[in-house]
This record gives C-alpha cells, sequence and structure tokens, in this order.
C-alpha cells in the first residue's frame, strides 16, 4: 500500500506515524514487520522524537553536514546534490515489528517523511509482513 504525501517546504520532517498505525490496524497482521520505504532519492524515512525543536535541530544538523554550493558534482546537473546528500544520511527505509495488531515504537519515537528537495507530491510505501 502506498500514502501519498504532499510536502509544502524545501526541507521538512512530516509524521506519519498515525497513518501508518492505520494501515497497520487495517492489514490485520498481529505478529510481523511492517516496512516504512520511499523510491525518492532527494528524501528519507526516519524515526525518531516529535518535537518542534529537536525537527529543527535535525534539520540543522543537516544543513552543517551538507553545506550549500560545496562544489559537488551533481550540482552541474540538476542543482540539487544537496539534497541527495542529506537523503543518504538519512536512509530511505526503517523496518519496525508488528506485535499483538500494534507496531512497536517507543513512547517518543514517531515516523518520519523527511522531504529534503520540496515542495513536492510523494509516496511512502508500506510493507506489511506477517510471520506465523
Ligand atoms: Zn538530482
Amino acid at each position: 500500500m502506498k500514502l501519498n504525501i504532499e510536502t509544502s517546504r524545501h526541507t521538512e520532517l512530516i509524521d506519519i506515524t498515525s497513518e501508518v498505525k492505520e494501515e497497520v490496524r487495517i492489514s490485520g497482521v498481529q505478529e510481523g514487520v511492517c516496512i516504512i520505504s520511499t523510491r525518492h532519492t532527494t528524501a528519507g524515512i526516519i524515526v525518531n522524537e516529535n518535537e518542534s525543536g529537536l525537527r529543527e535541530d535535525i534539520l540543522n544538523l543537516l544543513d552543517r553536514l551538507v553545506p550549500p554550493g560545496a562544489g559537488y558534482r551533481h550540482d552541474i546537473i540538476d542543482n540539487n546534490a544537496g539534497s541527495h546528500l542529506k537523503a543518504v544520511l538519512l536512509g530511505s527505509s526503517e523496518a519496525l515489528p508488528v506485535i499483538q495488531g500494534q507496531l512497536e515504537l517507543g513512547t517518543w519515537q514517531s515516523i518520519f517523511f523527511a522531504e529534503m528537495d520540496g515542495p513536492r507530491h510523494r509516496t511512502v510505501n508500506l510493507t506489511i509482513l506477517k510471520i506465523e
């Protein structure tokens, strides 16, 4: 199944936890694994705390690690090397256990779609595997 996401900024973290939980519920899987993945090369999937200051800290960290206009070769082609490099640091998927029909997340854990080259129309794939 797929989630459709409309991002509204160049970089932002969008909490998709409730949408993923709902798809796990609909699947009826009691014990298994939920893989959250994205096919985009300038976006990522991460798990962390949804606190507004921390969301900003994460984006600021990425800006420090990947400063704009640092002579990236891909910028010659479409001027978004930084977005790809940030996506590399974040990773494009997460796999979470499903236990007793529930996504196994810690109290402070949320799932984020991380936009690094928006605004764009984006999709997230959810693959829910049942373990016998
Ligand atoms: Zn590119």
